[in-house]
């Protein structure tokens, strides 16, 4: 095959940090490719295979509806145009319309994070204006319930390893308030690895990433009640145009789904058993501390942690990152604790040879 990385001269990326969307998310295994092919060279109704679609994946996943967008963020803006517009045609055609005064979105100030991009700007694409409620650290119920009056449109809840992990309410209590208001709760889950849990907690809707944990093509999945979702699809006449998703990634994304739903995951044990070689490797080298240790937001995933000695390396771990997304072969790791001396090894979209290269430029860079 052609080398498209010298054809484009653009670097040759490992992925050891996880799905991160700044490279593209994760890596589409072949059958689920085929699928994207096949939906890239036939025709469909658009709006039939849309709902056949999300009856199909709804079965699966034993929810009420679902529905497939062009990726999480257009699922976030579109479900916060449902409830902006709620219903109304004259305000889905203007979601932005000065007349409707209904779209404050609440949502907790410790969840008002940038995954990339702000999801304070993505809230407003929908219409929704951001109110926040608590502080950096802490939010309680009673500081949600002081921000809600007659313009709260919805709840947002952002499950995510971005946000402050402590000191937030308990999603099951932050969704029970928002009915107690008969508002409903939109859950950001974009990158949680759980299909059934949230919305089983009586979310209006949920909202994934397609290319993260789902491993499908860039494309997003909302869940939902079916009313709330049929508010969703109506976007399609809205804003929803400026973020459709294509028929190859409808079709690769269901049965990516369907692969999904039935797979069986690798347990906390079989995932370190894959780690433990290249650990021992590190192990040796004076300086390097290698170990196991589970992601902090909880999710079921091991990864690899390197903890780097300064006084005997003479560089430091945010060095050693650096030096890593140098050369032909770019290696990007997990490096929100760099500035604690420690990078994490993401192996989820790393093969056992990309693997032994990391371990092989790590070495190499700290023995200068
Ligand atoms: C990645 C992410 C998104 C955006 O997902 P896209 O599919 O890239 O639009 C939204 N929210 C959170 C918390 C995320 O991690």
């Amino acid at each position: 095959m052609e080398n498209i990385y010298q054809k484009y001269h653009v670097h040759h990326v490992i992925n050891a940090s996880g799905k991160m969307t700044i490279l593209g998310g994760s890596r589409v295994k072949e059958d689920v490719c085929q699928h994207m092919m096949m939906g890239a060279q036939q025709f469909f109704e658009i709006k039939d295979l849309l709902d056949q679609t999300g009856q199909f994946i709804a079965s699966c996943l034993d929810v009420e509806a679902a529905y497939i967008v062009n990726s999480a963020s257009g699922g976030i803006a579109q479900c916060i145009a449902a409830c902006v517009s709620q219903g109304k045609l004259k305000y889905i055609l203007d979601i932005h319309h000065p007349e409707n005064v209904h779209r404050d979105i609440v949502l907790c100030k410790g969840h008002n994070v940038d995954y990339g991009t702000p999801i304070e700007l993505t809230i407003s694409v929908g219409g929704g204006h951001v109110v926040e409620a608590g502080y950096a650290n802490t939010c309680t119920l009673e500081h949600v319930k002081a921000k809600i009056n007659e313009n709260t449109a919805a709840l947002v809840y952002v499950k995510s390893h971005h946000c402050v992990q402590k000191g937030m309410p308990d999603m099951k209590d932050f969704i029970a308030l928002g009915h107690d208001y008969h508002i409903p709760v939109i859950i950001d889950a974009a990158a949680e690895e759980d299909l059934k849990k949230y919305l089983a907690l009586g979310a209006d809707a949920v909202i994934y990433s397609g290319t993260k944990a789902l491993e499908g093509p860039t494309s997003g999945l909302v869940i939902g009640k079916k009313d709330f979702i049929d508010l969703v699809k109506k976007q399609s006449q809205g804003i929803g145009r400026v973020m459709k998703v294509g028929k190859e990634s409808i079709l690769g994304l269901t049965y990516a789904i369907e692969k999904y739903a039935s797979r069986k995951p690798l347990t906390l044990q079989e995932q370190s058993q894959r780690l433990s070689h290249f650990n021992d490797q590190i192990n040796a080298v004076s300086g390097l501390k290698a170990r196991c240790v589970q992601d902090g937001a909880g999710r079921a995933i091991m990864r690899s942690e390197i903890s780097f000695d300064e006084g005997i390396l003479s560089m430091s771990a945010l060095e050693v990152a650096k030096r890593l997304k140098e050369g032909d072969l770019c290696i990007y790791t997990r490096d929100y604790r760099a500035n604690e001396g420690k990078i994490e090894i993401d192996v989820r979209d790393v093969t056992d040879e990309e693997l032994q290269w990391i371990c092989d430029k790590i070495i190499q860079i700290v023995r200068g």
